[in-house]
């Protein structure tokens, strides 16, 4: 389990901490837009950033980048801190706003053309992308790139006062409408937008572009590492010259894969399209690769902390199977939830030959991988509940559970053998079942010399509480629901993507429980309290089944 000792963002780092460059500091930034719930390629670039400033000793800002008022809002900035902190990571006072930074950018703008390396351009949005160009064919000059300083400053400010209509001005970078690279033909740098912003309300009426922004916030933050994603390699460039051109501090911007994931969308935007259209009922629904929703889900910390190690850092897009990310879930909870018994579709059983009347307390295992985790009594009775599905009348050979006359041991408790099958005359549904059991067969005192191959978990009727049990299954059927040309990633919705349990049953112990508290059900998967629980009903939601068994 020797990992590679660094991957290449560290062996970046590492060679400038061996350089002295940035007076041997680390500093990075999770520089989330407000505008949507974080998912769990958000939790990888958290894992990521926070994780090299505590490898080398540094720091990690967490910025909010929020220079697209339409989208942004105050929601969204308390979802992304609650969310940032579950996952375990802290940034003190490390908390900044780029809109805090829009005075300062304001002023960077100006000394842009005040070197005459800015203009506004009174072109139409239209005008300036037909001028743009093609990677192949040169863009033309906009008639108004050799405005004077002293007019473009003039215009500038009278922007800012919100003199003219949105879309009537921006301001363009002056680099080259020659350039390779489409990113350097006088990208834009400012637009008008009389919109409300969540945190300067109407104070501004032009906005920095992400590009402008976003270079300059990490400057004005002293930020050494810029890590972010790969699409942003071809702005690489442009970052660049803008801290070049103003002769500011100059953080080194370097990218990596976006993490994609199997049977799911990524962007905030489809995400934000599935709340609003009711696919799911919010952002926390359980089925979304949101960090809240994998939380409600009962994803640990932990288990997503180990899931982005695992992944690594990327130099290429890919798609990552979504079972990593259940196997991380998979092996912390089987290190720390308590075991349960449940019975998810319950038949009923009738001991015909205990006792009626007869209680008795059984002691079963909390946790076998933990012996700290103790143990615990059950009720065991004359009328049990058994899974439906862990009986079958005429069973093949196979089929080690209960059959009628065949036997199976009851864990914890007695090996049980079926007598009679009760149905239902008009549909020939099984009603009950009677059996007998062997009292020498008692788990730990067992003097029948009998052997089983089955052992099935089992609750007593009388003791056992009925829950609501919600099981869920891929939200989307393809692979890969956005990667479509043609179709829409909503045409792959798994229309049965939620069975709701509704007469579930629990073993006692389980009546006492709070939202967010995680169990195995022996033999049925891990599942946690959802925070719609009340008084009166609990909730649970299947987080995942013990194995992987998505074969479809
Ligand atoms: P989306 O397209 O999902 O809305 P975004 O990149 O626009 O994502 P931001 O809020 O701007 O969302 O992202 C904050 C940080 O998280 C950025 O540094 C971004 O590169 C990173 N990030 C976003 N999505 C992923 C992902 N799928 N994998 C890794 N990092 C990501
Ligand atoms: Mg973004
Ligand atoms: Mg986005």
């Amino acid at each position: 389990t020797n990992k590679p000792s660094v991957n290449f963002i560290e062996a970046i780092i590492e060679e400038d901490l061996r350089n002295h460059k940035n007076n041997d500091r680390v500093h990075t930034r999770f520089p989330p837009e407000p505008n949507g719930f974080l998912h769990i390629g958000h939790a990888k670039s958290i894992c990521l950033n926070f994780g090299l400033a505590q490898k080398y000793k540094g720091l990690c800002n967490l910025r909010f980048d929020d220079t697209n008022p339409a989208a942004e809002e105050t929601k969204y900035v308390e979802s992304i801190k609650k969310d940032v902190k579950w996952l375990g990571f802290d940034w003190d006072s490390r908390e900044y706003f780029t809109s805090d930074y829009f005075g300062k950018l304001y002023g960077y703008a100006v000394e842009l053309i005040e070197k005459g390396l800015a203009y506004v351009d009174d072109q139409t949005a239209e005008e300036i992308s037909a001028s743009r160009g093609t990677p192949t064919r040169p863009g033309q000059e906009s008639p108004y790139r050799n405005r004077s300083v002293e007019e473009n400053l003039d215009l500038f400010e009278r922007m800012k006062k919100g003199e003219f209509a949105e879309g009537s001005k921006v301001l363009r970078a002056k680099i080259d409408m020659a350039s390779p690279n489409m990113h350097m033909r006088d990208p834009a740098l400012y637009r008008i937008k009389n919109t409300h912003h969540h945190r300067t309300g109407a104070d501004w009426h032009i906005y920095p572009m992400y590009d402008f922004a976003h270079c300059l916030s990490d400057s004005i933050e002293e930020v050494t590492h810029s890590v972010c994603t790969l699409e942003f390699e071809v702005h690489r460039p442009l970052y660049d010259w803008i801290l070049d051109k103003l002769e500011v501090a100059h953080p080194q911007q370097i990218e990596f894969a976006r993490l994609n994931l199997s049977y799911t969308v990524m962007s905030k935007r489809k995400l934000l399209e599935l709340v609003k259209e009711n696919y799911v009922t919010d952002w926390d629904d359980p089925r979304m690769p949101t960090i809240s929703g994998l939380r409600r889900r009962g994803y640990t910390p932990e288990s997503i902390r180990n899931f982005s190690e695992r992944i690594g850092v990327a130099k290429r897009n890919g798609i990552i199977d979504v079972s990593l990310l259940e196997f991380s879930i998979r092996e912390d909870l089987n290190k720390k939830a308590l075991r349960r018994m449940a019975v998810l579709d319950p038949i009923k059983v009738v001991i015909t030959n205990y006792p009626e009347g007869q209680i008795e307390e059984l002691e079963a295992v909390n946790n076998p991988e933990d012996p700290e985790a103790g143990k615990r009594n059950i009720p065991f009775s004359r009328e049990i509940y058994i899974e439906r599905d862990d009986f079958m009348e005429n069973p093949p050979k196979k089929f080690f559970r209960l059959g009628l006359d065949r036997e199976v041991r009851l864990k914890y408790a007695y090996i049980i053998k079926c007598e009679e099958v009760i149905k239902d005359e008009a549909t020939g549904e099984i009603l009950e079942l009677r059996c007998t059991y062997d009292p020498q067969t008692k788990s730990g005192q067992d003097t029948s010399g009998k052997k089983v191959k089955g052992t099935i978990h089992w609750l007593s009727a009388t003791h056992a509480k009925d829950v609501e049990i919600r099981l869920y299954d891929r939200l989307f059927e393809d692979e890969d629901p956005a990667g479509h040309k043609e179709k829409d990633f909503r045409d792959f919705i798994n229309q049965d993507s939620l069975d709701v349990l509704s007469h579930a049953k629990v073993e006692p112990a389980l009546t006492e429980v709070s939202a967010g508290e995680s169990f195995q059900f022996e033999r049925k998967g891990y599942f946690c309290v959802d925070p719609d629980t009340t008084k009166e009903k609990v909730v649970f939601n299947r987080t995942v089944t013990l194995r992987d068994n998505w074969a479809k």
